[in-house]
């Protein structure tokens, strides 16, 4: 017990954890940087991996009321964002299932393209 499995996203331009560079998420799974966290800027993901989720909180935001859980790093514990639950406006359901990362939380980087970013046209 005890043994953390961590998920590996691949692609480019990858998304890390600041405090100890696990692989998060990448570009691809971005779909908005005009958030904003505790800590300033933060963006808006489809997709992240390794991540522990808190107990659902209710939270009233800029945008209305919503059912957020906080995320924190699988590996390191530190806190990275909350991902959306639910949304009790109509017009903010799209960020349900979404997870906000805080710009200061973590780091980007060039990652390397699992294959499919090679020439491996040989006719
Ligand atoms: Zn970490």
């Amino acid at each position: 017990m005890g043994r953390i499995f961590l998920q590996h996203i691949g692609g480019t331009r990858v998304f890390s954890c600041a405090s100890c560079d696990t692989q998060l998420t990448n570009r691809s799974e971005l779909i908005s940087t005009r958030f904003t966290g505790a800590t300033g800027r933060a963006f808006l993901f489809n997709r992240v991996v390794n991540l522990n989720y808190s107990e659902v909180q209710d939270r009233v935001m800029l945008t209305g009321r919503h059912m957020v859980r906080d995320v924190t790093c699988k590996k390191c514990e530190a806190k990275l964002g909350w991902i959306y639950e639910f949304a009790t406006e109509e017009n903010q359901r799209y960020k349900e299932g979404r997870v906000i990362l805080e710009r200061a939380l973590v780091t980007e980087s060039e990652g390397f393209d699992d294959q499919q970013g090679q020439n491996q046209n040989d006719s």
